[in-house]
């Protein structure tokens, strides 16, 4: 409360209430930026309310002294919106590049039983599984049947869709069938 200020509306010196306003940009409700600060006085005799730009020189003095004993901090809340926004893609960009590192790896070394999802053609995918690897090849069996859509590919991996399209690729193949993109990606158990 700021006390015997005179108002210029009623003419009368009165006691003013204060209110110091923090707005912020939202995003889905939690407070991600802080914007600019607000403050109103309104007159508790006649129920004027000032803002910032009509406030008087004596609203002004008052209002400063008030400030600067309680001095007013941003609270870290006011920032949780922008942190778990970057907390969020550090998390994302972390698993991306872990991905790619351990698919890397799998292709790098090649063990029976991985399974390669493919797409050799647009619009079409398929599978192979790993049957036998040694020092320069590997050996596959390539999926019977093919899906149109990435999404479908894991309604054709059991075991009963490999029976007998077998094949040979060099290691060298297969990582530059990878390095393609026809190799889209690899699942080991
Ligand atoms: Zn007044």
């Amino acid at each position: 409360m700021l006390t015997n200020i005179h108002c210029d509306y009623c003419e009368e010196e009165s006691d003013m209430e204060y209110n110091f306003l923090q707005k912020y940009f939202h995003l889905y409700f939690i407070p991600v930026i802080p914007l600019k600060k607000k403050t109103t006085v309104g007159c508790e005799n006649c129920g004027y309310l000032y803002e910032d730009k009509e406030f008087t020189k004596a609203i002004d003095t008052k209002l400063n002294r008030v400030k600067d004993r309680y001095p007013i901090r941003t609270p870290i809340w006011a920032f949780s919106g922008l942190i778990i926004i970057t907390l969020f893609f550090c998390w994302a960009f972390w698993q991306s590049g872990r991905h790619d590192v351990v698919e890397g790896d799998y292709i790098n070394n090649p063990k029976k039983g991985d399974v390669y999802f493919l797409n050799f053609t647009s619009g079409n995918y398929t599978t192979l599984r790993i049957d036998k690897v040694d020092k320069t090849n590997v050996y596959y069996t390539l999926n019977d049947t093919s899906v149109y859509k990435y999404t479908k590919v894991f309604s054709i991996t059991n075991d009963k869709y490999y029976t007998n399209k077998k094949g040979i690729y060099t290691r060298q193949k297969i990582q530059d069938l990878y390095k393609k993109d026809s190799i889209i990606s690899i699942t080991r158990k």
